[in-house]
């Protein structure tokens, strides 16, 4: 049996963290939300066979278990007993290691198909606490809904959706390593944003309320090494964005435009300054 699942990248409007676990993980506290920049994700199943292949379009990525697509597969294989042979091809459109939790939605799309496929009855809430092992970002792409998420990112609070505004996404050609950044949070030194303020103002439509309290306090460490997110986000405002903001660890910086005209404005003056740009909306 074969299935397709769309893979969508996700943004932080709101990215916190108040402490550190024992284990070292932090506790989150973000307001997430989905665009329509998607990677395409075909599962196949096969009952004579227990093998299990990942193959991507992409020349940089792992196919074995490094690739959280095929964790996804091993948990729910293992978890559930089922003896199938699985082929995962996905076509790779999110920038990988980006910030925009591309390997995180192909797992969770993954879960989502072979759930349907073995017929496993499993509701997106325990979908997503099983996929909290792969990585933090799993559970929010189980959803791909505007959510409050915290915890160790597996407690989601769908929330009201974000309004459909057109969002330019700059990926600078930088890598960003998340364990770097995240080892590099000085807890004593961060200025913690107001997310309930966030989800009023998304509740409210209150424009200037949601954009006043949007923000990501891991910007500044990954900013501090990377000179081109301070620059990207200057570029954005000046040319009329309404927000810019770096999601998760980065390097991928987006801005918000309330009209559609801005954005596109916004979009082409960017590409003489970063080789890949994204003119996306919220899902
Ligand atoms: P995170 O912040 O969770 O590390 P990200 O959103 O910045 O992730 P991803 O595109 O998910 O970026 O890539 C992060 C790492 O995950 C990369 O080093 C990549 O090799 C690995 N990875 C594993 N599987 C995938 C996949 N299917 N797609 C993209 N990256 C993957």
């Amino acid at each position: 049996m074969i299935m397709l699942e769309k893979a969508p990248a996700k943004i932080n409007l709101g990215l916190d963290t108040s402490f550190r676990y024992a284990d070292g993980s932090p506790q989150w506290n973000m307001v997430m939300t989905s665009v329509d920049l998607a990677d395409y994700v075909s599962v196949q199943t096969y009952p004579n066979s227990t093998h299990v292949s990942v193959a991507t379009d992409s020349g940089f990525l792992p196919n074995d278990q490094r690739n959280l697509a095929y964790q996804a597969v091993h948990i729910l294989k293992s978890r559930f007993h089922q003896t199938d042979g699985v082929r995962v091809k996905i076509k790779k459109q999110i920038p990988v290691a980006a910030g925009l939790g591309g390997g995180s939605a192909d797992a969770a799309a993954v879960l989502r198909a072979l759930n349907q496929i073995w017929s496993l009855g499993l509701s997106l809430d325990e979908l997503a606490k099983i996929s909290l092992t792969i990585d933090s970002d799993v559970p929010y792409c189980i959803y791909n809904q505007t959510a409050h998420v915290t915890g160790h990112g597996e407690q989601i609070d769908l929330i009201d959706p974000f309004p459909h505004y057109s969002i330019v996404i700059a990926k600078p050609k930088i890598s960003v390593s998340t364990p770097v950044i995240l080892r590099q949070i000085d807890y004593d030194k961060l200025n913690h944003l107001k997310i309930d303020q966030l989800i009023e103002g998304l509740s409210q439509r209150d424009d200037p309320k949601m954009f006043a309290a949007m923000g990501n306090v891991l910007e500044p460490i990954t900013a501090k090494a990377y000179p081109e997110i301070n620059e990207l986000k200057t570029k954005m405002l000046s040319l009329g964005a309404d927000v810019a903001q770096m999601s998760g660890t980065g390097p991928s910086v987006f801005a918000i435009c309330r009209k559609l005209s801005r954005a596109k404005r916004l979009q082409n003056s960017l590409r003489g300054f970063c080789n890949e740009v994204y003119l996306v909306r919220a899902l």
